[in-house]
């Protein structure tokens, strides 16, 4: 049974509630996991709360030198948490590989805070006056976190959090524990003092208590739009800082000079590249003018050549989906398009993987003549399903972007500069690509969407990270000599 891990050490669970892991490829379920309970929650935030005087108070070059630990130890045991998370999320090992590593370089990124934390000073602001401003830390603050990115998307939280001095409480996604349950260990052995990172695998239960209880300063969380809606209002109705991160519908917008073969390509891996269980995953290709045919029929030759296997296949492209469950919304999607009217070209609905016929294995699907009324078009699917909506123009693609409910990420693929400068200050989307279709920003610039793909005010990791977990304070101060007078000042104070 998967437990928690509190104050520095694991704890099993009491089991009363648990829910079920699988292993996508074999369709088996590979353990059960105990869904925390109020108490189990309420006591990794009061192992937080004691560690935070301490933890706060440690030099921030001593809190770099233990990310600097961490890192190393990542990278050392990187093919261990890449195998854990494709075990439980099914997706390859060399994208796992991937994963891990574009969460290190958030770690990377920390062991510079001392720095990224400085803070301002003006001396003489008024005869004899100084006034600087510095960050500290919030206090304990907690990550709840996707299914999909068990590694990555922690450590957007976690080196961000503890660099500044707050201390951590996680509550990962039941689905994809243990790679997560790994970094606590990896933390400890880092020289992390314990309490400073606290884990409870489970559900609702867990969540509630981290919203609503008065000790916890702040939430990140990273999952759907419907939860991360619930997350920002009940946080920020208890009176904590919230960024909530949410779901996506990604357009890739193919202009009539792109290069056709590296539309296609791109499509293939941004499309069906982990299933299509990416935030950052394309799942519409906005057609302009007359490349739609052209499109569909590269598409249709490029598909034949992923390799679908179980994840730990280093030759595998693409693997299961990650419970039964999904596996089923994902398919009545495709069941749904085309009682809708778009035209299937591709259907890999009928896939059964030999020697695992019980995996959650769907195949490469592709919608054709997808209009903006489809539900198809509208949600988010979250699977191998790539749609090409037709537009005539540059405009019409444009509004099309912009209309959408979510604006989390986006790309163009053009041969023209001045289109691909309009289509990034016009577009209305977080994150923009130009000829790169997941444009997934690098640790030092910051990762967020807009629109119902994100809630809040900032977005993670990156300099709005270190904004994010820490708050400013300004102080003002003279060192008048014991005997002068200052007088009492009965107006407003101004800096003479
Ligand atoms: P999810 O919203 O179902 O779950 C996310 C987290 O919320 C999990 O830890 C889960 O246990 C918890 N949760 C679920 N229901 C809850 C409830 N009613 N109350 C409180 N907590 C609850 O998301 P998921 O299926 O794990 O992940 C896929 C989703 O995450 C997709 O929508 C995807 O687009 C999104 N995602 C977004 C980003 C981003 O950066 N914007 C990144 C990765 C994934």
């Amino acid at each position: 049974m998967i437990g928690h891990y509190i104050n520095g050490k694991h704890v099993a669970g009491t089991g009363r509630r648990h829910s079920e892991v699988f292993n996508p490829a074999t369709g088996e379920v590979s353990a059960h996991l105990s869904n925390a309970t109020v108490d189990e929650t309420l006591s990794a935030i009061s192992a937080a709360e004691a560690a935070f005087p301490a933890w706060s108070a440690t030099p921030a070059l001593r809190r770099a030198r233990i990310m600097f630990k961490f890192k190393a130890l990542l990278d050392l045991h990187a093919n261990d948490l890449a195998k854990a998370i494709s075990l439980e999320h099914g997706k390859t090992i060399s994208d796992a590989r991937g994963e891990v590593t574009r969460g290190i370089e958030v770690v990377e990124f920390c062991c510079g805070m001392p720095h990224l934390m400085k803070g301002d000073f003006n001396d003489n602001v008024g005869t004899g006056i100084d006034t600087y401003s510095m960050h500290q830390p919030l206090g304990v603050v907690a990550g709840i976190t996707p299914f999909n990115f068990p590694v990555m998307v922690p450590l957007w939280m976690i080196p961000m959090a503890l660099a500044t001095g707050n201390t951590f409480v996680l509550k990962p996604s039941e689905k994809t524990p243990s790679a997560s349950l790994m970094l606590a260990d990896l933390l400890a052995e880092a020289g992390l003092p314990s309490g400073v990172f606290n884990l409870v695998n489970g559900d609702k239960e867990a969540v509630d208590v981290l919203l609503t209880d008065k000790r916890v300063q702040a939430i990140s969380f990273v999952g759907s739009t419907p939860i991360a809606e619930h997350i920002f209002s009940t946080g920020t109705k208890n009176g904590k800082r919230v960024q909530a991160l949410g779901g996506a519908k990604n357009h890739l917008v193919v202009m009539p000079d792109a290069d056709i073969d590296q539309v296609a390509d791109a499509l293939i891996g941004a499309g069906y590249g982990s299933a299509g269980e990416r935030c950052m995953a394309i799942s519409v290709a906005v057609t302009v003018g007359d490349v739609a045919d052209k499109l569909v029929e590269k598409l249709k030759e490029k598909v034949k050549t992923i390799v679908i296997d179980q994840g730990l296949n280093e030759k595998a492209d693409m693997g299961p989906l990650v419970t039964p469950q999904h596996f089923a919304k994902v398919k009545s999607y495709v069941d749904l398009g085309v009682t809708e009217g778009a035209k299937l070209v591709i259907d890999g609905r009928g896939y059964s993987h030999v020697g695992h016929e019980k995996g959650f294995f769907l195949a490469p699907c592709l919608f054709d003549h997808v209009t903006k009324d489809m539900r198809i078009y509208q949600e988010e699917i979250f699977g191998p399903v790539l749609s090409v909506v037709r537009t005539n123009s540059f405009e019409e693609a444009l509004k099309l972007v912009n209309d959408h409910e979510f604006g989390n990420g986006t790309a163009i693929f053009t041969r023209d500069g001045e289109v691909a400068r309009e289509f990034t200050n016009r577009v209305q989307v977080g994150m923009v690509g130009v000829n790169v279709a997941i444009p997934v920003p690098i640790a030092f610039h910051s990762f967020g969407g807009w629109k119902r793909s994100l809630f809040g005010d900032h977005h993670i990791y990156g300099m709005e990270g270190v904004r994010f977990y820490t708050r400013l304070k300004t102080t003002t101060s003279r060192w008048p000599a014991a005997s002068k007078s200052i007088g009492s000042e009965f107006v407003m104070p101004t800096m003479k």
